[in-house]
């Protein structure tokens, strides 16, 4: 099932996302045949259980999944996987009705879905937003703006967290699952080769948006906690889909350096270029290795915070260090948008902020390991 469901993307990844993905990069949208293609093979539905009519594969499938798809384009992967993410989420926690109702359309592609915590005035510091809940006889009232947000410019859905309380009160935070087509949403797209058109990077402001009762997903007291559980399974396979966009990389350049003659040789006779890809080869067996280990305890329900941290850590560097490297040894070929190596280079930029920035981890990982002692 698991190696049927990989062969699957190999195959959707080679044929529909490497073919598109040069255009992306010069600012096409995808099309959205090709989320509901992804749909199709149940890519939308990796993780959700099959009584949701998912296909019930284990995390360490969806972060193979995410590596393989992002060898071919990070932002489409980073797209596909969110939509993912609300679509389990909802089967693990929103009442029957409301799975009913949207887990269907997420799983088909025919919707695309959110996860908005970052605002403009707020993003490492989670505590601080201050986009606000209060609560009505109907529901509840939402304010705010989010920004940056994967999916931002077309999702249907968005769990959006917002603050229940005072602003600052980490306790005050919950969750509300809200339909972006709702009044008082206006939504904006975020341009640009580091926003990643294929990743729908955009942000929306909330004015005055009424949810119903049964729209707050997560509690205030327990949103926080809950997100920094979700939050080692989403640092895992990003640190797959930086392993994955370096795997790429190295390929290409290993099928370049046998064909490509220079002063009578091919690149890779050249000492000094096969050791760059040796060097980057070897950089990225270290951290295919700590992901192993964060993928296993994350597959495992264990405690997976350190090794998460220290997995995405290796695997960010690895990836804004050998990525450029690896681009240098094509010469000006490995500039040509037909290569992945430009959008690979902005992809690595932004997994160093996604779901926990570097800074922040490595401060994480001196705590973690500090607690644990020698
Ligand atoms: C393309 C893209 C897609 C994104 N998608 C989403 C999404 O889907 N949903 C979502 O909610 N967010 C998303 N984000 C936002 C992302 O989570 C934030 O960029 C990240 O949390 C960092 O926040 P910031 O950019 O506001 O930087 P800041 O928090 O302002 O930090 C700026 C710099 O200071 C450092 N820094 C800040 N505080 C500390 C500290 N205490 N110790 C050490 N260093 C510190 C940071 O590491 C960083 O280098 C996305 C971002 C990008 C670029």
């Amino acid at each position: 099932m698991t190696q049927a469901f990989l062969d699957r993307v190999t195959s959707f990844a080679a044929d529909h996302l490497t073919p598109a993905a040069a255009d992306w990069s010069m600012g096409e949208t995808p099309d959205t045949a090709i989320y509901e293609m992804a749909g199709q093979i149940g890519i939308l539905g990796m993780q959700v259980p099959q009584s949701f009519g998912g296909q019930g594969l284990d995390f360490a499938t969806r972060a193979a999944a995410c590596s393989i798809l992002a060898g071919a384009d990070f932002g489409f992967a980073m797209s596909l996987v969110n939509t993912h993410n609300i679509a389990l989420r909802l089967s693990e926690i929103a009442p029957d009705a409301m799975c009913q109702r949207y887990i269907p359309d997420l799983l088909s592609g025919k919707i695309s879905a959110c996860t908005a915590l970052t605002e403009p005035s707020t993003g490492s510091d989670f505590a601080a937003v201050t986009t606000q809940a209060i609560q009505a006889d109907t529901g509840w009232v939402l304010n705010g703006e989010k920004t940056w947000i994967i999916n931002g410019r077309h999702a249907g859905l968005s769990i959006v967290y917002a603050q229940c309380r005072s602003i600052g009160d980490s306790k005050g935070i919950g969750a509300f699952l809200v339909d972006l087509n709702a009044k008082g949403v206006m939504r904006y797209a975020i341009d640009g080769g580091f926003a990643q058109t294929s990743m729908g990077t955009g942000g929306f402001s909330l004015q005055d948006v009424e949810v119903a009762h049964d729209a707050m997903l997560i509690a205030p007291g327990t949103a926080f906690k809950a997100i920094l559980t979700e939050i080692n399974g989403a640092r895992t396979y990003v640190a797959a889909m930086c392993n994955g966009m370096v795997g790429q990389a190295i390929a290409d350049v290993a099928a370049y350096g046998r064909h490509r003659d220079s002063f009578g040789k091919p690149l890779n006779a050249i000492p000094s270029w096969q050791a760059a890809l040796s060097a980057a080869e070897a950089a990225l067996n270290s951290s295919q290795t700590l992901t192993a280990r964060a993928i296993d305890l994350v597959n495992t329900a264990s405690d997976a915070q350190l090794a998460a941290a220290q997995a995405k850590i290796e695997a960010v560097t690895c990836a804004q260090r050998y990525l450029p490297e690896l681009l240098h040894l094509m010469g000006a070929e490995g500039l040509r948008p037909e290569r992945p190596f430009a959008r690979h280079i902005a992809a690595a930029q932004i997994a160093g902020f996604t779901d926990g920035a570097t800074n922040i981890l490595k401060d994480r990982v001196a705590r973690l390991t500090a607690q644990k002692g020698p």
